[in-house]
C-alpha cells in the first residue's frame, strides 16, 4: 500500500530538504522559506549599445541581505529592476566598469528612477573616471526636476545623496558588512582604464568581466570564485553582426581586438578554477542562427565546471 502523503507532511519533507540543500550552499532558512543571502540577477545580458527587442544592454544586480549592489547601467536597468522585484530604493552601490555607453547610459537615471521611487538614504558609486564630473553634470542638466520634486513633493535632497569615487587602479574598492569589493584591470582598449570586480559575500564569491579581451589578470582575481560572469564573443558570427553598419572595418577590428571569445572566456573560468561561467554580454546579442546550447558546446571542451547562457532576468 502506497503511504498517504498529506500535503502537511509534504511541505515540511520540502522545507527539511530544501534546508539541508541550503546549508551546503551557504544558504539560511528565514521563517522557514530557504533563502540565500547572495542573489545575483542578470538584468540585462547583451553587449553593444544597440536597443534590442531581447537580452538589453548590460546591467548585473546583487542583492545581498535585500541591499541592491548594481554592477553596470545599460539603458532600461531600473525598468529591469523593477521587471526582477528589487524595490529601486535599496540601491545602495553601484559599480560601472567602464565607460561606453552600454555600460553607463542610465547610471544617472537608476539613481533619479531610484529617488523617485522613494529612494532617501546614501548612494555610493563606483568606477573609472570621469565619474565625479558625469554625476555632478548629471544633476546639473536634471537640476530643473530635481528641485521641482523637492519643493513641490517634499523630496529629501538627492544630490547630497550620492557620492562617486573614482577608481584607476588594481586592488581593494570598499567593503561593508556585507560585501568586500576588489578589481582588476583589465584589456579593453581604446577603453582605459576598464575594470573587473570581484564580490566577496557572506555566502558566494562573485567575479564580473566587465569588458576584456582574453585577461590573466582576471583569471587571477577570480581565482577560486564560485562564479565567473565573463563577456562572450561568437568570432564566426561578427562579419554578420558588422553587416548592418557603414563603420564595418573600424567596428569588426574594435570588436576582435576589445572583447573575448567564448572559448577564450571558458579557458579564463579554467585558469581562475572557479565552480561556475555564466556567459553574459554576449555579441552578437540577437543572432537567432546562435543557440544557447552553441554558446556552452563552444565554451565546453576548455572548461568543465557548470556553464551557463545568461538570460535577461535570470536569477542565480
Ligand atoms: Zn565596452
Amino acid at each position: 500500500m502506497r503511504p498517504v502523503l498529506t500535503r502537511r507532511r509534504f511541505v515540511a519533507g520540502s522545507a527539511a530538504a530544501l534546508a539541508a540543500l541550503g546549508s551546503r550552499r551557504g544558504a539560511h532558512a528565514r521563517g522557514g522559506v530557504v533563502t540565500k543571502r547572495t542573489r545575483l540577477v542578470m538584468l540585462a545580458t547583451g553587449g553593444g549599445p544597440r536597443p534590442r527587442t531581447e537580452r538589453g544592454n548590460t546591467a548585473h544586480a546583487l542583492v545581498v541581505d535585500n541591499v541592491l549592489y548594481l554592477v553596470d547601467c545599460g539603458s532600461g536597468v531600473a525598468r529591469q529592476l523593477v521587471l526582477a522585484g528589487i524595490p529601486l530604493p535599496t540601491l545602495r552601490h553601484i559599480f560601472i566598469t567602464h565607460h561606453h555607453s552600454d555600460h553607463n547610459l542610465d547610471y544617472g537615471n537608476v539613481i533619479m528612477q531610484a529617488w523617485v521611487s522613494g529612494l532617501r538614504t546614501r548612494v555610493d558609486a563606483w568606477g573609472p573616471p570621469p565619474l565625479e564630473k558625469m554625476t555632478r553634470l548629471y544633476f546639473e542638466m536634471n537640476a530643473y526636476d530635481i528641485d521641482t520634486r523637492i519643493a513641490d513633493e517634499g523630496r529629501v535632497p538627492l544630490v547630497p545623496l550620492v557620492h562617486a569615487h573614482e577608481l584607476s587602479q588594481a586592488g581593494p574598492v570598499m567593503q561593508d558588512e556585507r560585501v568586500k569589493v576588489t578589481a582588476t584591470l583589465v584589456d579593453h582598449p581604446p577603453v582605459v582604464p576598464a575594470l573587473a570586480f570581484r564580490f566577496d559575500c557572506p555566502d558566494r564569491s562573485i567575479v564580473f568581466s566587465g569588458d576584456t579581451n582574453k585577461s590573466d589578470a582576471l583569471a587571477r582575481l577570480a581565482t577560486g570564485a564560485d562564479l565567473l560572469v565573463h563577456e562572450a564573443l561568437w568570432v564566426a558570427a561578427v562579419d554578420r553582426l558588422v553587416a548592418r553598419v557603414p563603420n564595418a572595418a573600424t567596428l569588426k577590428k574594435h570588436i576582435i581586438d576589445s572583447h573575448t571569445s567564448v572559448e577564450d572566456a571558458a579557458r579564463v573560468a579554467a585558469a581562475a578554477g572557479v565552480k561556475t561561467l555564466v556567459l553574459s554580454h554576449l555579441v552578437p546579442a540577437d543572432d537567432p542562427a546562435i543557440t544557447e546550447q552553441m554558446w556552452i558546446d563552444a565554451a565546453r571542451p576548455h572548461f568543465k565546471g557548470e556553464i551557463i547562457v545568461a538570460r535577461d532576468g535570470m536569477a542565480l
